[in-house]
């Protein structure tokens, strides 16, 4: 089928200005729109011809290109090969402002046929999870009862008494969406849009479920099982759609906010994917070396501690800290080494001290590769 010209589309003459074009497509657009011609393929087309016809003409270098060529130059545009109503439309109010006034949101199917029956939405709900650190290593299920409003088991949802509690709404005589006359900028406007009174179902409830007052839902409590994934931390929050408050008559349910809360471990602390130990030796054990047993996440772990250690050296135990939550790698366990400087001696270890401080080999000697506070720093979060 041979395309017509798209300026006899619009019913513009070549030399109009933008203004004129896009008066004029908004009046095919509103005189062919498919809440006003339900079901009517032909009207749908000419919608489309006109959408397309203006996608070109309103575009300066579109509308110098098919001045040149015409369609011919049109190619690899818009072809009108498929054309997406709902993307017609949603750009038809776009360019007009006209935003919710068709019914907005949830358009369904094509042909104008609205979606029927939503009740209100449900809250969206938070909720606080405590959480080990061998929780967050490993990845947790965790069981949880939450209070939030329940689909009512009197009614699953509906509101009404039972099947026979419905009447076809007056307000819109069943259609599920009224005619409204519309102010907008541009002049007066007919526009469809969702019945308030029965939400677009179309019915009314003529006695409502007593359980619920025909609300559709009810307080009460839930068992959740939420899986927790290895790696988080308080910075993050996980969510499960359709787990928060249930909707009202029906409405879709809100979601379940997850707010994690890292309980203290007794002796490591978290540094984001690492681990930290502060573990205390004595002098005897610096000097000497010897071979010590300190916790981690999983196990506990056996560490040698060479002759001669000072005190802030940092061992690193690889892959013994937490896996990433969203990528690869597990972070180390770092123990950092304290020398345990002993208080209230008795008058025998006082005298043996004594004997050792004029020692030579105890005289601090720092050397030019001992770590400074910096170099430490470093290190930690390398
Ligand atoms: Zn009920
Ligand atoms: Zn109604």
């Amino acid at each position: 089928m041979a395309k017509r010209d798209y300026y006899e589309v619009l019913g513009v003459s070549k030399g109009s200005s933008a203004e004129e074009i896009k008066k004029a497509y908004r009046k095919i657009a509103l005189k062919y729109h498919p809440d006003r011609n339900p079901d009517n393929t032909e009207a749908e087309d000419k919608f489309k011809e006109a959408a397309e016809a203006y996608e070109v003409l309103s575009d300066q270098d579109k509308r110098a290109r098919y001045d040149r060529f015409g369609h011919a130059g049109m190619r690899g545009g818009s072809g009108g090969a498929h054309v997406d109503m709902e993307d017609l439309l949603r750009n038809f109010e776009n360019i007009f402002g006209f935003g919710d006034v068709f019914g907005g949101g949830g358009r369904g199917g094509g042909g104008g046929q609205r979606r029927r029956g939503t009740g209100q939405r449900g809250n969206n709900l938070r909720i606080r999870v405590k959480l080990s650190l061998e929780d967050i290593a490993k990845g947790s299920q965790k069981k949880v009862k939450v209070k939030k409003h329940l689909v009512c088991e009197g009614c699953r949802g509906t509101g009404a008494k039972d099947a026979s509690s419905y009447s076809t709404c007056s307000t819109c005589a069943g259609q599920g969406y009224v005619r409204r006359v519309t102010h907008t900028f541009l002049g007066q406007m007919q526009t469809t849009g969702t019945c308030p009174t029965c939400n677009g179902s179309g019915r009314s409830i003529s006695s409502h479920c007593t359980v619920c007052r025909g609300e559709g839902r009810a307080y009460g409590e839930e068992t959740i099982t939420i899986d927790i994934p290895a790696g988080v931390s308080e910075e993050v929050q996980l969510s499960m759609s359709g787990k928060g408050n249930a909707g009202m008559r029906g409405g879709p349910a809100g979601d379940l906010l997850i707010s994690i809360e890292e309980l203290p471990h007794e002796s490591l602390k978290r540094e984001g994917k690492d681990v930290v130990y502060t573990l205390y030796i004595n002098f005897a054990d610096a000097v000497l070396g010897t071979n010590i047993e300190v916790p981690t996440i999983a196990a506990k772990a056996k560490i040698k501690v060479p002759p001669g250690t000072q005190s802030g050296k940092i061992f690193r135990l690889r892959g013994k800290g937490l896996p990433a939550l969203n990528s690869y790698g597990t972070g180390d366990q770092l123990i950092e080494v304290n020398i345990w400087t002993p208080k209230n001696l008795s008058s025998e270890e006082k005298a043996l001290i004594e004997k050792l401080r004029n020692m030579s080999n105890f005289q601090p000697t720092p050397g030019k590769n001992d770590k400074n506070f910096f170099d430490k720093m470093r290190d930690y979060f390398s």
